[in-house]
């Protein structure tokens, strides 16, 4: 193999690689962000019907239904899908 062709390709290795951790950095920022965001509704997790799975609920808002009913109403940390929590008090 041609040795400059190796070392081009090994560049573009390194660069993809760069860019992968710049992404997933960029993705944890947001996360902490939306953390902050939460405020009194912080570590509320719930159960997102698109991930199938029980995530962190972002940007969750303290709502009272008129069946008297707390919920939290949030955004999937993955997939920005609404999620609906009811609040256990
Ligand atoms: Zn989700």
């Amino acid at each position: 193999m041609n040795p400059i062709l190796k070392e081009q390709q090994k560049k573009i290795k390194e660069k993809k690689e760069k860019a992968r951790k710049y992404k997933l950095k960029q993705t944890r920022n947001m996360r902490e962000r939306g953390h902050k965001l939460c405020g009194t509704a912080s570590g509320v997790h719930g159960y997102c019907m698109k991930c199938h799975a029980k995530k962190e609920i972002i940007n969750a808002q303290k709502v009272n239904l008129k069946t008297s009913r707390k919920v939290y109403i949030g955004q999937c940390i993955d997939c920005d899908t609404e999620i609906y929590k009811r609040k256990d008090e």
